[in-house]
């Protein structure tokens, strides 16, 4: 059994119209007008693909093909519509338009499944209210209340404002929760976002993991003074000292793993001025691993520096461990890839995503990766080739299927009668 590729692409460029203009890529923020016409566009295309289509406590948009049995556990296939500021096509939409052409194809084909299948467009993903995965995580772990009530910066409207703008209760939320026993497997086909698997001539990809991410900040004394008038062995300037740590940490992160990536993404500087010595610098320390212990051995020595050199502060903002990917799904992935002939490996995610909400809750969760040409994503460039796009989703096809046969008793798919 074939998805069909040119529907799927085809679907990916109508969608991609919708705040879509030239030079600035496409942007649609969550709950915003953009996302609002692009949840309508989507629901028309559900309804037309013959799935029931509602929107739960959190905004999350579900299109479910029903197996025909009450009690039914369910097979989520998932990710977002929402997309970054001037983003591209592919992130997000990729996996929910894929997960439309699978139930479509399902129901076109009258096969039996021996769960519901519920394709569903989680809200905001690119965490444009506050923090990104509001959608699966308010499914999966249940939302904090600073998701609803924090905003990420000044003149962006809190997530409960937004979900009142579009007749969605926040004090409702709750509502949206699942119990993930109830939910037999989750799958979500995204683009890599980096150039690994375009470089390596990989087609598609498993997904091993999502890293963790550590975060810190980290503070420098030292002593404002007249930047003319003071000489250098008198000065005790910030921004030097905090160079140090800074050019460290790449060396500690290299020495511990080909995989493990550290960041200083800002450095701020007090007073911050053309003429005055550095008296505060300010600076943030990303760590990204599946391995926690990598990242926990990192963050001591930078501890450990700052502390045998009086060098600063050091604050935690917060530790999240990586989430391992259920090994049956993985294998499942791989093999579908490989009985159609594609190139396939074995990958880490770098970036988070909705189905991170799901493995952190124990639910059997497998990811598929297509290529990003260039490695870029999040920016108007963002681009997947149609066959990449038909690939990945082929083998999501391929796997929901090959689970449906393991699930059934091991016999085959039978095709739905009278339908
Ligand atoms: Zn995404």
């Amino acid at each position: 059994m074939r998805i069909d590729g040119e529907r799927l692409n085809d679907n990916i460029q109508q969608l991609g119209e919708i705040g879509y203009r030239a030079g600035e890529g496409v942007t649609r923020l969550a709950l915003g007008e953009e996302d609002m016409r692009a949840r309508r566009w989507l629901e028309g295309r559900m309804q037309e693909a013959g799935l029931q289509v509602r929107t739960d406590a959190a905004a999350n948009m579900i299109g479910r093909l029903p197996c025909g049995r009450p009690e039914a556990d369910c097979v989520v296939i998932g990710s977002h519509l929402d997309t970054v500021p001037q983003g591209g096509r592919y992130d997000g939409a990729l996996g929910v338009l894929a997960g439309l052409e699978v139930a479509q194809i399902c129901r076109e084909n009258g096969i039996q499944l021996p769960w519901d299948l519920e394709v569903i467009n989680f809200t905001d993903e690119e965490g444009h209210h506050y923090a990104g995965t509001f959608g699966s995580r308010a499914m999966m772990e249940g939302a904090r209340d600073e998701d609803l009530h924090r905003s990420r910066m000044e003149g962006v409207p809190t997530l409960a404002e937004d979900l009142r703008a579009v007749g969605v209760d926040p004090e409702c939320l709750f509502q949206a929760r699942r119990d993930p026993d109830g939910i037999r497997a989750y799958l979500e086909l995204h683009i890599e976002q980096g150039s690994r698997m375009e470089e390596e001539g990989i087609d598609v990809a498993a997904v091993t993991g999502i890293v963790g991410i550590y975060r810190y900040q980290v503070t420098v004394e030292g002593e404002a003074n007249h930047a003319g008038t003071t000489s250098m062995h008198d000065r005790d300037d910030a921004l030097v000292k905090a160079t140090l740590p800074i050019q460290l940490l790449p060396e500690w992160a290299r020495a511990r793993s080909d995989e493990m990536v550290a960041t200083v993404g800002q450095v701020f500087v007090e007073p911050g001025a053309v003429n005055i010595i550095p008296a505060r610098c300010d600076f943030t320390v990303e760590l990204r691993s599946l391995e926690s212990e990598d990242m926990a051995r990192v963050r001591d020595r930078l501890h450990c520096w700052l502390a045998e050199n009086d060098a600063g502060e050091m604050h935690t903002v917060f530790e999240k461990d990586g989430d391992l990917l259920d090994d049956e799904l993985t294998d499942i992935i791989i093999d579908q890839g490989a009985a159609e002939d594609f190139a396939v490996a074995r990958l880490p995610s770098g970036a988070g995503h909705d189905a991170q909400s799901f493995a952190s809750c124990s639910v059997p969760t497998g990811m598929i990766f297509i290529p990003s040409r260039g490695g870029l994503s999040h920016c108007p460039e963002e681009y997947s080739e149609p066959e990449w796009v038909t690939a990945g989703g082929q083998v999501l096809l391929r796997s929901v299927l090959e689970l449906a046969r393991r699930d059934g008793q091991g016999s085959t798919v039978q095709p739905r009668c009278g339908d």
